[in-house]
């Protein structure tokens, strides 16, 4: 049986903040896991008609392993192929903070502008064991650091804990409105 959109968990499951193991051996059970979680986000937008489903992490369907699915094209929903990365790190941090939208599959309908890096190198494997280098800018780099985050047990609500004008929150037109903080402290999202 394929994975769902349901297999995805959601704040306020406390699982999203624990921190991901490294993967030993690409294992059966790994491209299990990699399947399941391309499966997963497919399901999910499916149903999510003003959104795409960029990317996620294992532990986004509960599997506490460092690997990471980004979507090969941002902008064709059609396109539904994902790149893997095992075991990601970030090997540096480069350019400048730059505040943007940001929204989570396990964060439903809410988004933040979160401060992030503009560019960032990554060194992972992919599902071959190969090791790969990645140099991203913008919206990827984004997109990395956010999954980064994930890894170590972090949602981006974190980065905007305190901060009264970050929130926003999708409306039925798919457009972003904000969201008053009081609000936000009413939906468990913080740890
Ligand atoms: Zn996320």
């Amino acid at each position: 049986m394929s994975a769902t959109k349901d297999d995805i968990i959601v704040l306020p499951n406390d699982h999203l903040r624990q921190k991901s193991k490294r993967v030993a051996v690409i294992s059966d059970e790994i491209h299990q896991v990699i399947k399941d979680m391309v499966d997963a986000t497919i399901d999910w937008e499916a149903t999510r008609e003003h959104e795409v489903g960029v990317a996620l992490a294992a532990v986004q369907i509960d599997k506490l392993y460092k690997i990471v699915i980004i979507r090969e094209d941002f902008d064709n929903k059609k396109n539904q192929h994902f790149k893997v990365f095992i075991n990601p790190q970030i090997t540096k941090l480069e350019g400048e903070l730059k505040q943007d939208y940001e929204g989570c599959l396990s964060v439903t309908d809410i988004y933040g502008k979160v401060a992030r890096y503009d560019k960032v190198r990554v060194r992972a494997l992919d599902e071959t064991g190969r090791v790969v280098r990645v140099k991203a800018e913008g919206f990827l780099a984004r997109v990395f650091q956010h999954e980064l985050d994930h890894i170590n047990g972090k949602v981006f609500v974190d980065h905007l804990k305190g901060n009264e004008d970050a929130f926003y929150k999708l409306t039925d037109e798919g457009k972003l409105e904000p969201l008053p903080y009081e609000q936000v402290q009413t939906l468990g999202v913080f740890r």
